[in-house]
């Protein structure tokens, strides 16, 4: 194994191989976002799927598909070693493993790549090398990357975690070694707490990951999440493109991202570009990849942990950089040289909604049902990475992003404007959706001033859920449903619309419902 890139990691050498055709070992939007990138790059690709996706957009888009099994995640999407042997039947040449599910296993970028295939990521080598927070904290220090203070040892018992506790002063945070979605951390903000709180984050980080190391980070108050996109080849160039503004969050999942990030200056920007790309080459990383970064208020960041995968808010990079990102990770696993060796300045503002099967009014529920009618925003500067489709079911075996309304424009305020109007044009009937919510975070005084934090949307929750919905959209609603229900009075063959539209201007005093956007929708058009 050749040493690379000058990093600590040994990594094997370049492979340079024309890639024809690609196994996508994933489902939903990001599956539809790898078949159109190697449409575009005149490679053929594979779809899988379970039994839940058979009638699914990627399915069909694809050149190929395989069926893998029932709906339950772990006997289809999850099972590595029998979608290694889908990809050989198929006779592909390549394994995109998109996010989630097994994209960031070690073991089964390994084992494709002993397999003899291609594997569009990074090498198994960095993705241990970042796997757990106290090896990638441990990278980063060595890199000179900064890291939140705190140590990388496991605690041994509570003497010891109060003992390292007020070495770095409280508040701190436990946080498991192997955590990943928030699991196994806990906030300790005085000595009194920290026994019972280290004994409940190692149960869960037990019962999460099988392993219960917990060690301490400093508590930083009220940082944003900025992260860097990496790309690296195979040859040792390693650019950083830009930052990602993601703090809009719930209970550590992003809602709303976006590029650049007002909190970011061009002095700033690279400094934490060259931060995130010495951390990337430490692990001989190779790919796309992110680094995560809190950004506190002094402007001080730290390093967090990096993403070893291409991530859903990807697109507003892309936007503002003109950089396909998943075109290059097809590219630079085929042995391409990237052609820059410096990131482009970003260009205007982009913002991405991420359209969950959530109901924000009911403490956000995943909903299922079928999607009964779709329409999807269009016109300039706007882009949908769907994976739904009118008849589609969304039920509750998997993720419940259905898609991503992505916008660009000149400015932040023209790009927050082009999504409220784009937010406006969605129509989504059959589930619940976060389009509603969108709005109203939009439409608050703090977003719009750029005053966000990763505490900022928790906090303004109850105020932002019992704000009215825009008033002309509740106006236009109850006009278009009683012009249907008229319509319909006259014309009985259109069975059960004016009863749900009624319900739906009902609905719409407190928040506007499908139907009666539907009927909106209806009344634009004249109907
Ligand atoms: P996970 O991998 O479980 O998501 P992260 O380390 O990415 O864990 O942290 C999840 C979130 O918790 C971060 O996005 C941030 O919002 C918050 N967080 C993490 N570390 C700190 C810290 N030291 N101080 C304050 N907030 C933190």
């Amino acid at each position: 194994m050749a040493r690379h890139q000058g990093g600590s990691v040994a990594v094997p050498p370049p492979t340079v191989r024309p890639i024809r055709k690609v196994l996508i070992a994933n489902r939903g939007e990001i599956a539809l976002r790898v078949v159109r990138a190697c449409q575009e790059l005149g490679i053929s690709s594979v779809a899988v799927y379970s039994d839940a996706d058979a009638q699914a957009p990627h399915v069909r888009e694809a050149d190929e598909a395989v069926w893998i099994g029932p709906a339950a995640a772990s006997e289809s999407y999850l099972k590595g070693d029998h979608l290694i042997e889908v990809a050989r039947a198929v006779g592909a040449d390549a394994i995109h493993p998109g996010y989630g599910f097994l994209s960031e296993r070690e073991w089964f970028a390994r084992a494709v790549r002993d397999a003899g295939l291609i594997w569009i990521g990074p090498p198994a080598e960095a993705i241990a090398a970042m796997g757990s927070k106290t090896a990638a904290r441990t990278l980063a220090i060595a890199a000179g990357t900064p890291v939140v203070p705190g140590t990388t040892e496991a605690l041994r018992d509570a003497a010891d975690a109060t003992a390292v506790a007020a070495r770095f002063g409280y508040p701190v945070l436990l946080k498991a070694a192997a955590g990943g979605g928030g699991k196994g951390m806990r906030v300790v903000r005085e000595p009194g707490e920290i026994a019972a709180a280290l004994a409940s984050a190692q149960r869960e980080a037990k019962n999460a990951f099988g392993d219960d190391a917990v060690y301490v980070e400093k508590y930083i108050e009220g940082p944003r999440h900025v992260e860097i996109q990496i790309l690296a080849d195979q040859y040792g160039n390693c650019i950083a493109l830009g930052e990602r503004e993601c703090s809009i969050q719930r209970r550590h999942q992003k809602m709303i991202e976006e590029a650049p990030s007002v909190a970011v200056s061009p002095d700033l920007r690279k400094r934490m570009g060259d931060a995130a790309v010495a951390a990337a080459r430490a692990a001989g990383y190779v790919n796309a990849g992110t680094c995560e970064f809190l950004l506190a208020k002094n402007g001080e960041f730290y390093f967090l942990e990096m993403n070893t995968r291409i991530q859903v808010e990807h697109p507003v990079t892309e936007l503002v950089m003109g950089v396909d990102l998943v075109q290059w990770q097809l590219r630079i696993a085929a042995g391409e040289a990237l052609p820059f060796t410096e990131a482009p300045a970003p260009r205007g503002w982009a913002i991405e909604c991420r359209i969950t099967s959530e109901d924000p009014a009911n403490g956000f529920l995943p909903s299922t049902g079928r999607i009964a009618y779709l329409h999807i925003p269009s016109g300039p500067g706007v882009r949908w990475d769907g994976g739904i489709e009118v008849g589609s079911v969304v039920g509750l075996s998997y993720d419940p992003l259905l898609a991503k309304l992505i916008v660009f424009a000149p400015t932040r305020d023209a790009a927050i404007a082009r999504m409220e109007r784009a937010l406006q044009e969605l129509v989504i009937d059959g589930v619940e959706t976060s389009r509603e919510f969108h709005l109203r975070v939009l439409a608050d005084a703090e977003f719009r001033r750029g005053e966000i934090d990763i505490q900022w949307l928790e906090s303004r929750l109850p105020a932002l859920l019992a704000t009215a919905p825009p008033a002309e959209t509740v106006h236009v609603a109850a006009i278009a449903a009683a012009l249907i229900a008229d319509r319909e009075r006259r014309s009985p063959a259109a069975t059960g619309v004016a009863a749900r539209v009624a319900s739906g201007a009902r609905d719409a005093r407190s928040t506007e419902s499908d139907w009666a956007r539907t009927a909106r929708l209806d009344a634009r058009r004249g109907l």
